[in-house]
């Protein structure tokens, strides 16, 4: 029989093109990821029973929500190989590498970077579904955390409000005014100064 001629793609961490079969990493974690697959789908008459070569499949595909990292790129740190025993993928396929994977933050409209360790902590530490990505930059995803705190102590404060207390109108004026409203601001500012008075 002769032997299958190699299959090659594109890296999509360093865009070279690979000869996809000879790569270890691929087929290290295509083999946890087949074994693990054939233990829960056992029927080969399955849908979900794996192929021997399901990466490297989906990999020639070039599928753009599938990713795999090149030995070299896995070697320099520049991707990160996956441990697909931690993830969390529902009726999907693991990744096989984590791979910077550029976006534009819906909030500030600046392009960003989802990084591979960022991605290793998400989909590994967090278990968040394998098919999550973020929609903010970090610094806005920070913003909104601040945002949401601040919100919450604005409530908590409206909610046990004496509106008698002129210190407790200045705390909520100064939380207005963190949040950015100034027209609520001023409002309990004036209020807390005419309860001084
Ligand atoms: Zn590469
Ligand atoms: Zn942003």
């Amino acid at each position: 029989m002769p032997k299958r001629k190699h299959r090659q793609a594109k890296c999509p961490s360093c865009h070279q093109t690979k000869d996809l079969d000879n790569q270890k990493g691929l087929r290290r974690v295509e083999k946890m990821w087949v074994d693990s697959q054939r233990m829960r789908h056992p029927n080969p008459n399955s849908s979900f029973h794996p192929l021997e070569d399901g990466m490297r499949l989906l990999a020639a595909r070039g599928h753009n929500h599938w990713f795999w990292a090149c030995d070299s790129c896995l070697a320099s740190g520049k991707a990160i190989e996956a441990d697909i025993r931690k993830h969390n993928i529902g009726l999907g396929t693991s990744f096989a590498a984590y791979v910077e994977r550029p976006f534009i933050c819906e909030d500030c409209q600046k392009p960003s970077m989802f990084s591979p360790s960022e991605q290793q902590y998400w989909f590994e530490t967090l278990q968040f579904l394998i098919w999550v990505y973020p929609k903010q930059c970090a610094a806005c995803r920070k913003k909104r955390r601040h945002q949401k705190a601040l919100q919450k102590q604005l409530q908590q404060e409206l909610a046990t409000l004496d509106p008698n207390d002129a210190n407790q109108l200045f705390k909520i004026s100064e939380l207005y005014e963190q949040m950015g409203i100034e027209s609520k601001a001023t409002i309990f500012h004036n209020r807390g100064t005419n309860q001084q008075r």
